[in-house]
């Protein structure tokens, strides 16, 4: 299949620029990553499309605004350490790797991580490391983190992401129930954890010890 850059431009320009992303360096990553890459091949053709798609045991790539909208919420500026939970596909783990430092990437399903390892490796994203885990643990060894997403609905904001957050650090979380969500960003402050809510959203669930039970 060829680059799709017409395609990709028209997500950026109608779907994400077009409902108020701005940043810049968000707008050129999106512009930048080729999404069909990280889509199960029957589906390449549908991969600019408005809405979230299957890619397998269960689970989606989220919708591109969606992964626009929380990638700005992360105010990136290209020197960060971004531990991501909820690999999926790898897609969102790209985006971030052309706005930060070092991804750090946590997927449940090992099929799922596996193909997502794959995918970024044929597409050179080197600055990605992936680990088969439950990510509501966080990636301890790897911490303290600049900024944290979870790209799965929780309960709640699991506390060893928070742990894990630096000083001044920023996480942004789908939090609600199995079937509705908000976007929460949390803010790690020297006086405690400030907490804001953004759009609705819907995600599938984060499953582990500080999610929902399987
Ligand atoms: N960010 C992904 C992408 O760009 O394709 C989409 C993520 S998908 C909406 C949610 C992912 O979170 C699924 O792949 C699911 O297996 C994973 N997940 C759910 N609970 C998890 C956990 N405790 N640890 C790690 N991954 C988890």
């Amino acid at each position: 299949m060829s680059d799709l850059v017409e395609e990709r431009n028209r997500m950026v320009d109608e779907q994400i620029a077009g409902r108020g992303v701005r940043d810049p360096r968000v707008l050129a990553a999106f512009r930048k990553v080729q999404r069909h890459e990280f889509m199960p091949a029957a589906l390449e053709a549908q991969a600019y499309g408005d809405h979230a798609m299957p890619i397998g045991e269960g689970q989606t790539i989220s919708q591109p605004y969606i992964v626009a909208l929380m990638t700005e919420m992360l105010g990136l500026t290209g020197t960060e350490r971004v531990l991501e939970i909820g690999t999926g596909s790898g897609y969102q783990a790209a985006i971030l790797a052309e706005l930060c430092e070092k991804v750090f990437t946590v997927e449940r399903i090992k099929p799922l991580a596996d193909r997502a390892r794959q995918t970024l490796d044929r597409l050179g994203y080197t600055k990605v490391a992936l680990k088969i885990f439950d990510g509501t643990y966080g990636w301890k060894e790897m911490s303290p983190f600049d900024v944290i997403i979870v790209t799965a609905a929780s309960p709640d904001v699991p506390q060893p992401l928070v742990e894990q957050l630096k000083d001044g650090g920023r996480l942004v979380i789908p939090v609600g129930d199995r079937y509705s969500q908000d976007l929460v960003k949390v803010v790690k402050t020297d006086k405690g954890v400030v907490r804001t809510l953004s759009v609705p959203v819907v995600f599938v669930p984060l499953i582990g010890a500080y999610g929902w039970k399987e």
